[in-house]
Parts: C-alpha cells; sequence; structure tokens
C-alpha cells in the first residue's frame, strides 16, 4: 500500500517544486521517530530540536513532506465552530474548553510564523457561517448567543449586507466572526518543512508499514529501511487507524476541493469585486467557499468514507462537476470551464469531535485528529506532545487535557455502515447548500 496522491491541489503547485527530497534506504537506530510530516509532525520535530540539539530526530512521511491534509486543506484557521444548541452551562463549559484550544492555536501558527518572518497570506478577515435557508436562523442566533456568552466579537448580517460582502446572493443569512484567519496553507506547511533545524532527519517518500515494541524498542518497518526508536511519535493524523492506532476512537474522511483560476477584471467585477472572504456551511455538509485575495474561488463541498491511499482521475473529476454545480448556483455569471484544478485530503475524524493527545504505551506517544481544523491546533498539539513526550509539563498541556476525550467507536463493518448513514442523512439535511 502506498499513499498515491494526485498532483493537481492548486496550493501544492503555486509553491517552487522541492529538491533536497531523502528517501530511506538503510537501517537506522534514534533516540526519537516522528512520523508523519504536516503541521503535527513539524511542530514536533521543531519542538524536539530545541529540547534536544545535540540529538538526531528523524521525521518520515509517506510523500512528500505536508504534502497531505496540510497542504490541500482550505486555509482558515479557526477560533470557534459552529455546533448547535449549547444552551446549559455544562455545554457552555465544553464549548469554551474547545475553543480555549483554538485560541491557543492560533497563538503557536502566529509565534511561529513572527518568528521565521513567514509569508503565508495570513488575513485576520474573520469568516462566516451562512446559509440560504431562513430556517438556520435560529441556529445562528443560537449560536451568538453562546459567541456573546464567551465573549467572541460577531454579528448576524442578512441579505443585502450579505450579498455586498461575498459577492452572491446566495445566501439570506451569516453569522460573522471576528476572530479566525485566513491564509495559505501550502505556504504556511512549506516555511515548517524549510525552517527545520539541522539535528532533524527528513525522510519522505517512506512508508512505514509496520511496527512493533520490542525489548524496550519500538521497530519500524519501511520498504526500503528499518528504524529502531527509543521513543516514537505518531502524526500521521488520516492514518493512525490503518497504523493499528486508537481504532476504536478515530476513523478517515476524504475530502475533495476545487479552486478556480483567478477571476478576470470583468468577472471580478460582475461580482461587485468583494474582498478576500471564508464561508463555512451552517449545516455540517453544506459547502466550504471562499474567495482568496488572489481572486480565485475555492470550494469543498464533499466528505466520503473512500479509501484514503488514493482516488483516481476518473473520480476526481466526478467531484469537480459537483463543486462546478457548488460555484455556479452562487455566481451564475461565471464560466463554466473556471476550475482549474480539484483535489483529494484525508482528514480524521472522531466520534464526538475531540482530538487525540496521548501517550498510548511506554514511550509511544499520539497526537491527531483534528476533525477538519486542524491547522492551527495541529501545529499545537505537535509542539505541546513533543513536550509531553519529554515528561515534562506546561499549561498548555493542561488546556489540552481539559477537554473531553474522543468516545468508544464501534468495530467494523458497523462503523463504516453507522459513519455511511450518518453522511446521508447529514447530506439530505444540506443538500441546499452544497
Ligand atoms: C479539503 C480539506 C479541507 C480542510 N480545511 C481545513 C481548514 O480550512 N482549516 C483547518 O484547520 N483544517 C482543515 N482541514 C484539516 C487539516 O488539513 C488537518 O487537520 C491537518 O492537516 C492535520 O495535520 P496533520 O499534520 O496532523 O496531518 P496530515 O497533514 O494529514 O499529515 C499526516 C502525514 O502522515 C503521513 N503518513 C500517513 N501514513 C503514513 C505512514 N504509514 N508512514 C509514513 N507517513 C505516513 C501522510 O503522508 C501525511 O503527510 C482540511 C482538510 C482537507 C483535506
Amino acid at each position: 500500500m502506498e499513499v498515491v496522491n494526485d498532483n493537481s491541489c492548486s496550493w501544492i503547485n503555486d509553491l517552487n517544486p522541492r529538491n533536497n527530497i531523502k528517501t530511506l534506504s538503510s537501517d537506522f537506530s534514534c533516540e526519537w521517530l516522528i512520523i508523519g510530516a504536516g503541521y503535527t509532525g513539524l511542530s514536533a520535530a521543531r519542538k524536539l530540536s530545541h529540547l534536544y540539539p545535540n540529538q538526531q530526530i528523524i521525521l518520515v512521511d509517506a510523500q512528500l513532506a505536508g504534502e497531505g491534509a496540510s497542504s490541500r486543506n482550505s486555509g482558515y484557521l479557526v477560533d470557534t465552530t459552529l455546533n448547535d444548541g449549547f444552551t446549559s452551562n455544562k455545554e457552555l463549559e465544553n464549548y469554551k474548553k474547545k475553543a480555549d484550544i483554538y485560541k491557543l492555536g492560533i497563538q503557536s501558527v502566529k509565534k511561529f510564523i513572527k518568528e521565521y518572518q513567514v509569508d503565508c497570506d495570513w488575513n485576520e478577515c474573520g469568516k462566516y457561517f451562512a446559509s440560504s435557508q431562513d430556517e438556520d436562523k435560529k441556529i445562528l442566533e443560537n449560536f451568538s448567543e453562546t459567541l456573546s456568552k464567551l465573549g467572541f466579537k460577531h454579528n448576524l448580517l442578512i441579505n443585502k449586507d450579505l450579498e455586498k460582502r461575498l459577492g452572491t446572493n446566495f445566501y439570506n443569512i451569516a453569522l460573522h466572526t471576528k476572530g479566525g484567519i485566513l491564509l495559505h496553507p501550502g505556504k504556511l506547511v512549506r516555511a515548517m518543512i524549510d525552517t527545520l533545524p539541522a539535528n532533524v532527519n527528513l525522510y519522505e517518500n517512506s512508508l512505514l508499514m509496520n511496527w512493533k515494541i520490542n525489548n524496550g524498542l519500538i521497530n519500524c518497518n519501511f520498504k526500503n529501511g528499518s528504524i529502531k526508536t527509543k521513543k516514537i511519535i505518531f502524526a500521521t493524523n488520516g492514518f493512525l487507524q490503518s497504523l493499528g492506532i486508537k481504532i476504536n476512537y478515530n476513523f478517515p474522511i476524504t475530502l475533495t476541493a476545487s479552486m478556480t483560476r483567478p477571476l478576470s477584471d470583468e468577472e471580478f467585477k460582475s461580482i461587485g469585486e468583494p474582498k478576500e472572504w471564508g464561508v463555512l456551511p451552517v449545516r455540517p455538509m453544506g459547502a466550504t467557499i471562499r474567495m482568496t485575495k488572489d481572486r480565485r474561488i475555492l470550494i469543498r463541498n464533499t466528505a466520503e468514507v473512500y479509501n484514503p491511499y488514493e482516488m483516481s482521475k476518473t473520480e476526481l473529476e466526478k467531484r469537480s462537476i459537483k463543486q462546478k454545480i457548488g460555484i455556479k448556483k452562487r455566481f451564475p455569471q461565471l464560466p463554466d470551464n473556471i476550475i482549474h484544478s480539484t483535489w483529494s485530503g484525508i482528514v480524521s475524524r472522531t466520534r464526538n469531535s475531540s482530538q487525540i493527545f496521548e501517550k498510548i504505551d511506554e514511550n509511544i506517544f499520539v497526537a491527531g485528529c483534528y476533525n477538519g481544523s486542524g491547522i492551527g491546533v495541529g501545529t499545537l498539539f505537535g509542539e505541546q506532545i513533543a513536550i509531553k513526550a519529554s515528561n515534562e509539563s506546561t499549561k498548555e498541556i493542561e488546556t489540552i487535557e481539559a477537554r473531553k476525550k474522543p468516545t468508544w467507536l464501534p468495530p467494523q463493518p458497523f462503523l463504516d455502515l453507522g459513519v455511511k448513514a450518518r453522511l446521508i442523512y447529514e447530506r439530505l439535511r444540506a443538500r441546499s447548500e452544497v
């Protein structure tokens, strides 16, 4: 089995190709091994290298570093996510714990980009939760109450106000949160790779096939080599289950997204020349849609149970058609052939939307499962799992560990059946919002 990615992610193709790629081709021993080089693994490696400047840290990825979900996402660095209800104090308390983690995640990314002077198209323009359905007003009003109680600045917008800001009259109601950042995910993760310290050895295109504990060491077998390590951090997110990790607590979901070419001056004028914006759906299976600062439109409107290792070109094309329809629904004046590229990416989900941050055995640690909000939380969890693995504690770890833990999931085939049924239900509920 190999992770075979499409080469069509616009965020990745915006960047210069890398040329210093090393692949694992012999046997090594080390103190520290990290599997997975997305935001989580790269942040863990950076932190460990600072904690142990005289030790060698090995970081391995099955594909090119950063080219999994970390480059393939929609680029919303979120301060809040939308959930129904939150009427009781207990739920409010849980929501606050979740938001505290998002806040720390934003701080981690901010610190990184400040320290390394990273240009990742950072825009603190907030984000919209929007719906075309008047009946969703109630959900947004409840959400507004939650945000007010917790001191998040936000406002509700309707029809014309919204149309002016977004350039489409598709939406009838929205809640705009002031916090939250839009960024270029590919540029961010590339900067994390480019600034890896010298004592981090990165091996790419090297799939971990299996691992086991033997005489206090963890033996890891790759296609063309092996690594014996004293301590290991698993940062493979959507691929945790395939490595036998926390199998009853997480499962992979495949998302696809499309990006248009930049709109021409005339096209941009036809939609009212809006400033950069990002919309998240009120109903979970609705479309995420974003206008970038260089006038491209990104849309993500699929989420499914699918083989996480590969999506064929034909299958991608089918999803691209759905995304073209999504764009045309909102911007009928734009031409039919405006989509420039379509790609897929894997996220990891838990049943109760809580993340995994744990020591799972002696010297074995895991961080992941951000349920679609991993830019900030992944960066934070990577740093903090490295500290936890060093037997240290921080205020951040206390905040992370105060969250609800992921809840148990039934085994296969019941899990797939349950997830598929739930997705069908959510898809039906959100059919107007796709
Ligand atoms: C379409 C899409 C839109 C999204 N939108 C957003 C958004 O707007 N905001 C947000 O915050 N989050 C979003 N996400 C989620 C976000 O991208 C992830 O939560 C985040 O990238 C997780 O980072 P990570 O480092 O933990 O995992 P990944 O980036 O998935 O990295 C894991 C790495 O592990 C490697 N790996 C897997 N198995 C093995 C193995 N056996 N051996 C070696 N290496 C292995 C993979 O190749 C991969 O590079 C989105 C995701 C997708 C796909």
